[in-house]
């Protein structure tokens, strides 16, 4: 694909710059209305953002209360078409907001209800109150002192890498061209002062090319306004980065199948505790940044107020030395106005915003909406640069992986139909099937299809992406580090500097997933 786009001459119908969920779902849009599209990605496929969410495929109940009615109806119906989309991926999960106050039953019972309706056929099972014994049944670690019951509702839940990678191949299935490690580096502009070519730096092999385009896309998210500002220096910047973090400890500390959902912590946010590839996720917090970064260090108060809320449901509260694993990711929420400091009273639907030079930037959203942001976004580009009228397809196309036989979320069930080609591929060598750690499920086949197949080009690809290693458990992650970049040298053709500089890099930047690493707010 690297080869396709620097050898093209005729301009592209549609370039766009990022490969994260929006642009991902920007290039399945437009490669199936027929379009010639190229995708680039600085780094790696969902490196920023798109790697790092709370894993929901959701409506959104908190912004139910806050009376955004169209944006829950959007996001419900989304949802639906995303579990007939990718059955493999998206799952139903029970959710329990438990009850220690008597108003709570009926106050959420009722909002859950409405939530409910919003969905209509787009409905993941219905919501009720449950007594306090059922709400043991159904989280047997639920701190039991005060509780009065609770009200359980559905929603979907997923795993957002995995489901990126399967998008960008569905595009490439449709005739994308999609290439990670390439970089936009300028934005050119033609005489009439539209923007009509990038230039891409391939930062593997160094190169530099030109790609012209009919059309060009900005789903840059977090770092939106920096591509805006290749074309227009003074341009007023858009974007307003909120960090969250999450923490990840053992299954044991949220048995069961059900999730917990508190919607007012004491900072009046929502915080979950979920179980996900049989470990608990409790997350997430909102600070605002003034800068965006890849990587970004969880605040030490950050950590604490997770470990804190999380003592307040959980019978056995986690400590500190229980995290497995702390990731960070930056919402790339759009500024509704000037003044406003607080990141939750943010939009946090998307825009479409057309700059003067005829750069399209979408941004924000969810990745939940990822599918009716880029119908939206190509509608747009359709117009802007004059293409031929075509109609969206993506309303009822399988993604890659499509099966339908799979209950739950595990680890090679994400594969989807994929899974049958890892099997023979261990199959094939025993010494493939072999498991890389002890305390996770991946086995050395997958490391070997990720490098054959998914475009994965260095360790932290591998293990933060391919699999969810890192995500999981940074520890067990930096412990197979050495077998996985050993297998990846053999695929790649590279030999022991290759290896040793792969190390080095991948302890540096999983030191960033332990708990230790937290900072001090300024
Ligand atoms: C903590 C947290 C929890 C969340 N939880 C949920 C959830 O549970 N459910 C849900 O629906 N949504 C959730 N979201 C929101 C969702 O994750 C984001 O809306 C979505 O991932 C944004 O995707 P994106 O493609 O716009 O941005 P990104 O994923 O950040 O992609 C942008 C890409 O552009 C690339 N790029 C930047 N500059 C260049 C350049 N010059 N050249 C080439 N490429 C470039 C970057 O490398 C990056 O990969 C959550 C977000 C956060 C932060």
């Amino acid at each position: 694909m690297l080869e396709r786009a620097r050898s093209r001459t005729e301009p592209w119908d549609i370039v766009i710059i990022g490969g994260g969920a929006t642009g991902a779902g920007v290039a399945v849009d437009a490669a199936t209305r027929g379009f010639d599209v190229l995708l680039v990605e600085r780094e790696d496929f969902g490196k920023a953002t798109s790697s790092r969410s709370t894993k929901l495929v959701h409506g959104g109940v908190r912004y139910l209360e806050q009376g955004n009615v169209s944006l829950v109806m959007e996001a419900l119906k989304e949802r639906g078409l995303l579990r007939q989309n990718a059955p493999h991926l998206v799952h139903d999960l029970g959710f329990v907001v438990p009850n220690y106050s008597w108003w709570e039953a009926p106050f959420y019972g009722i909002g859950m209800k409405v939530y409910d309706l919003l969905a209509g056929k787009f409905g993941f099972g219905k919501s009720r109150i449950l007594s306090r014994e059922e709400t043991l049944e159904r989280l047997p670690t639920i701190q039991t002192e005060g509780l009065r019951g609770g009200v359980m509702y559905y929603d979907g839940q997923f795993d957002d890498s995995r489901l990126l990678i399967h998008l960008m191949m569905t595009a490439a299935e449709y005739g994308a061209t999609v290439v990670n490690y390439a970089e936009v580096t300028s934005v050119g502009k033609g005489a009439d002062g539209f923007v009509d070519r990038v230039e891409v730096h391939d930062r593997e092999g160094g190169e530099r090319f030109t790609a012209s385009a009919r059309v060009i896309i900005n789903a840059t998210g977090i770092f939106t306004d920096e591509v805006r500002h290749l074309c227009e220096p003074d341009a007023q910047t858009m974007v307003a980065p909120s960090q969250g973090i999450h923490l990840v400890f053992d299954r044991s500390f949220l048995r069961g199948e059900t999730a917990i959902m508190v919607p007012h912590t004491s900072d009046g946010r929502v915080m979950f505790a979920i179980p996900w590839h049989d470990h608990t996720l409790v997350g997430t917090t909102d600070t605002p940044l003034d800068s965006p970064s890849y990587d970004p260090l969880p605040f030490e108060q950050e950590i604490e107020f997770i470990l804190d809320t999380a003592s307040l449901y959980l019978s056995h509260p986690p400590k500190r030395s229980d995290i497995l694993s702390v990731f960070t990711g930056i919402r790339p929420l759009v500024k509704a106005g000037a003044g406003t400091s607080k990141t939750s009273a943010l939009s946090r639907d998307h825009t479409i915003h057309v700059d003067g030079s005829g750069l399209i930037s979408i941004v924000g959203g969810k990745w939940t909406t990822y599918r009716r942001m880029a119908e939206d976004c190509v509608d747009h580009a359709i117009t802007l640069g004059d293409l031929p009228e075509a109609e969206c397809r993506t309303h009822h196309l399988k993604i890659h992986g499509y099966d339908d036989e799979i209950d739950g979320l595990s680890s090679m069930g994400v594969y989807g139909s994929d899974a049958a080609a890892i099997g023979k591929l261990a199959e094939s060598d025993p010494e493939l099937a072999k498991p890389l750690h002890p305390a996770l499920p991946y086995i050395a086949a997958e490391v070997v299809w990720a490098t054959r197949q998914e475009m994965a080009r260095t360790l932290d690809d591998v293990l933060a992406r391919r699999t969810r290693a890192l995500f999981l458990n940074s520890r067990a992650a930096l412990e197979m580090a050495p077998r996985v970049a050993a297998l990846m040298a053999r695929e790649l053709g590279q030999g022991k500097s290759w290896i040793d500089s792969q190390l080095e890099h991948f302890r540096t930047l999983a030191a960033v997933y332990l708990p230790e690493s937290a900072v001090a707010r300024q």
